[in-house]
């Protein structure tokens, strides 16, 4: 098929599938092996190192869950109300300090330890305040209590000896907490990886600069420094980088030498121009450069001395999607991270699109929801890969696999929200 002239793919030659590429890489990568111990007020967002095995069964014994009456499930009188007389009270901390005995209720508050009972028998059941009647010293329980109702058995959350959090997970709020459910003051985490970030260009200045005719701000480098550090890295902010091979390899090979990996956005087209990539090419290794993906090719992968090269493309747009498709599942990889595939969900398409055999592509979409509960993925108007604000309008991707050439309104596609990306 004829290629058009404006096809910014349209260069010929074969291109690297991403699959292709990431499973090639994250065969070869070695994930880092440094960590360190920190409080769990610090923990947030950081890879858990080592499994964490409970020394404590959670609850450590069984308890109330409610405020009511601890009573023998067996005292119920089958088929009328059962009155009980009750003698004594048990609340959180405070045992009840003496055996119940069959034939007694004992007013229980929540958390507070079902007391234990003679013989080996024990109280199980527990009737909450507002189901019973208080006559005279006496409670009248209903009918139609089951037998271990309101009661949290000892274990029923977390046993003595299991493991709780796995090595490689993401530390949430939810990990954190249940960690000091076990009395865990410390978590073991992984040393964040250290990525140098630069901008390319002669033509790029920082925000706050003033334009020359032709130049443009640089947005990249802020965009990226946060993508890195939402995935937990230690962001070295190493400014704009000349369009001069000189400057470029000194700076690279400078950086190599201090960081794990190297970010870096444009200079890696076939433009005369474009010298990251064959700086990199000549200094270090180059494993794949142009991948089939849209928006997106070319990204550049390849190691400087020790450290991960990634070279992605310069338009705002193609640098923020390869960073998530590419350096974000790579970055993972060297952290320590398990894998995590983001979830896609099927919507219905509200736009019918064409594209090319064998190439991935990422569009911008918003999805709606109407008043029955239907998805549908609405199609940003602009969409070049230049174009930043589609991805603030945007709330997610529909992903479009290679093998898909055509998709009419109305079809299932597969929509990867933002949030599954960490954004
Ligand atoms: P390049 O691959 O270097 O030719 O970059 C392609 C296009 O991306 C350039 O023409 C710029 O419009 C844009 N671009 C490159 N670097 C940046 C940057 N750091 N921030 C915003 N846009 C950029
Ligand atoms: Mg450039």
């Amino acid at each position: 098929m004829a290629q058009l002239t404006d096809d910014c793919f349209a260069f010929g030659g074969k291109l690297t599938q991403v699959d292709e590429a990431l499973d090639q890489l994250k065969g070869t990568l070695n994930p880092s092996l440094k960590s360190e111990q920190v409080p769990l007020v610090g923990a947030l967002n950081r890879i858990l190192a080592e499994n964490i095995i409970s020394p404590e069964n959670v609850p450590a014994d069984n308890n109330s869950a409610v405020d009511g009456f601890s009573i023998y499930y067996d005292d119920i009188q089958a088929g009328s109300e059962t009155k009980l007389p009750v003698s004594g009270r048990a609340i959180a901390g405070v045992p009840l300090g003496r055996l119940q005995n069959r034939g007694e209720a004992v007013q229980i508050l929540t958390g507070a330890l079902m007391p234990d009972g003679p013989d080996g028998q024990r109280p199980d059941t527990v009737v909450m305040k507002e189901d019973c009647l208080l006559d005279d010293g006496a409670v009248l329980l209903p009918e139609g209590i089951y037998r271990g109702a309101n009661c949290r058995l000892m274990a029923e959350d977390v046993q003595c000896g299991e493991t709780i959090l796995e090595a490689g997970c993401r530390l949430r709020p939810q990990e954190i907490g249940l960690a000091a459910s076990i009395g865990c003051g410390h978590l073991p985490v992984m040393v964040p990886l250290k990525v140098a970030v630069f901008s390319t260009g002669n033509e790029v200045l920082d925000p706050g600069d003033s334009l020359f005719k032709g130049a443009i701000y640089d947005s990249n480098r802020f965009t990226l420094m946060q993508l890195l550090k939402s995935v937990g890295c230690e962001v070295n902010d190493l400014g704009i980088l000349e369009d001069d091979p000189k400057i470029i390899a000194d700076a690279l090979l400078s950086a190599s030498t201090e960081c794990d990996l190297i970010l870096t956005s444009g200079g890696v087209s076939t433009g005369e121009e474009d010298h990251v990539r064959k700086v990199v090419e000549k200094e270090g290794s180059l494993f794949f450069w142009r991948l089939a993906i849209k928006p997106g090719r070319p990204v550049a992968l390849g190691q400087i001395n020790d450290t991960v090269f990634i070279g992605l493309p310069g338009n705002p747009v193609a640098a923020m999607v390869t960073f998530l498709q590419i350096a974000r599942p790579i970055i993972l990889k060297l952290s320590g991270a398990n894998d995590s595939v983001p979830k896609s969900f099927l919507v219905q398409s509200n736009f019918s699109y064409k594209k090319k055999l064998n190439r991935r592509e990422y569009v911008r979409v918003q999805v709606k929801q109407n008043g029955n509960g239907k998805l549908t993925a609405e199609k940003c108007i602009k969409e070049g890969a230049g174009i930043l604000s589609s991805m603030v309008f945007a709330d997610g991707f529909v992903e479009l696999s290679e093998d898909i050439v055509n998709v009419e309104k109305g079809d299932f596609v597969n929509y990867i929200p933002f949030s599954e990306l960490g954004l």
